[in-house]
């Protein structure tokens, strides 16, 4: 997954236009920049590379949630109806614009469960956000129906699946607006950055206010004159990172050809042993392949499998996200208890707090018996072929007590 395993020359060479100038901002400063443009210009290749009319980076895959979210009058008395398993970035955003987070169960796509967000509907529902998670998506036709059926804003987290494609449409450009993340561990990285995508104008023109202080960016040269229709926020991206980003990009095809190899040759190997079966990939040909996602067939033998990767010291970059801190509702026990550092609405607040009490029994079947790989752009196929078979001997090992005890 991480573009971090490939920085070098075409990332210093970019940062270093910037010092060169000494104009770390993205906006102004007009003369002295002498035609270096590092976010304007990451902006447009992001729109070419992935097929959306408009893009407006920002300080990072969370910042760009809240940007989209605001930008689409997502806001107080909203419900969100977003996956339980995720990253917590997902609902920290839906809480930063006083909006209420509904977590419903994921099926065996790993991502949203169609009917668990019909389910989920009421009337304060204004916004169904799939969450393409590691690296593969959600079951797109079945959602933008939902959203089209009920009159729902789609917004896509794409943040952990740029590259990754739909029925030939880019993860990301598919719903009304959708985001990347370019944190230091993501697919491309701007060391930390993000962007909001969408095809509406209207949304890019907010999400271009919105994350630098309510800017309208139309006074030209003199920033001073530019004047604030509405209240924004500093969101803003430096050059710095954008810089990064803009080498990044350019990899990006060369990521997905090794990420797509490397996992597939992976997968053959894990594939040898019957017990073992695969994330549902509603598109196959779209993964990005950044991770690979499998299961056993009991929450018992997922356990053990891990204890004995652990006791081997092979379990690094072997992810169970059913008891991981930051990934599956778990674990969040802030969450579930409404811990925050200011008040919160009392109704937002027992809202929040309902999902203590709620049933994730659906996702717990599925999740306590997945394993996801995180897929090294540099393993070479001798270090796969060792790999995979130390995972299988560990596999075999396992099942085979199983067997005995059973
Ligand atoms: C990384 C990530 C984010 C947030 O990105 P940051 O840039 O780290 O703020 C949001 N959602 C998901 C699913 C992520 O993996």
């Amino acid at each position: 997954m991480p573009g971090f395993e490939f920085f070098g020359a075409e990332e210093r060479k970019e940062v270093n236009d910037v010092l060169e100038t000494g104009i770390l901002m993205r906006y102004g400063f007009d003369g002295p920049r002498k035609g270096i443009w590092k976010a304007k210009e990451l902006e447009e290749a992001i729109c070419e590379t992935f097929g959306c009319k408009h893009a407006q980076l920002v300080s990072s895959g969370t910042a760009a949630l809240t940007a989209a979210m605001s930008a689409l009058g997502i806001g107080y008395g909203d419900e969100i109806i977003l996956p339980a398993f995720t990253f917590v970035a997902s609902f920290e955003a839906v809480l930063s614009v006083g909006a209420i987070p509904v977590l419903v169960d994921v099926d065996d796509t790993l991502t949203l469960n169609p009917a668990a967000v019909r389910n989920a509907i009421t009337s304060k529902t204004k916004c169904v956000m799939p969450v393409h998670m590691c690296g593969s998506m959600a079951d797109m036709d079945a959602l933008v129906a939902i959203c089209k059926e009920h009159n729902l804003i789609l917004l896509e987290d794409a943040c952990q699946s740029i590259g990754a494609t739909y029925k030939g449409k880019k993860l990301g450009t598919i719903g009304d607006a959708g985001t990347f993340s370019f944190d230091f561990v993501k697919m491309i990285t701007c060391a930390e950055g993000g962007v909001v995508m969408s095809n509406r104008e209207d949304v890019y023109i907010n999400t271009d206010g919105y994350s630098d202080h309510g800017h309208d960016h139309k006074g030209g040269l003199d920033r001073g004159a530019d004047l604030h229709p509405f209240i924004g926020y500093n969101f803003r991206i430096s050059e710095l990172h954008a810089a990064v980003g803009l080498a990044q990009i350019k990899k990006l095809d060369n990521f997905l050809n090794l990420q797509r190899n490397n996992n597939k040759m992976l997968r053959q190997i894990l594939a040898a042993i019957p017990e073992i079966s695969f994330r549902r990939v509603p598109d196959e040909a779209g993964d990005s392949c950044s991770f690979l996602s499998w299961f056993l067939p009991t929450e018992a033998i997922t356990k053990a499998v891990v204890a004995e990767l652990k006791a081997q010291g092979i379990l690094a970059g072997n992810f169970y996200w059913f008891v991981n801190n930051w990934h599956y509702i778990s674990k969040w026990d802030h969450l579930k208890n409404a811990i925050t550092l200011n008040h919160l609405h009392p109704d937002l607040k027992t809202a929040v707090m309902h999902h203590a009490n709620k049933d994730f029994s659906a996702s717990d079947a599925v999740m306590g018996r997945c394993i996801s790989t995180a897929i090294s752009l540099l393993w070479t196929p001798e270090q796969i072929k060792v790999k995979g078979e130390q995972m299988v001997t560990v596999i075999n090992k396992v099942l085979k007590a199983q067997q005995v005890t059973a």
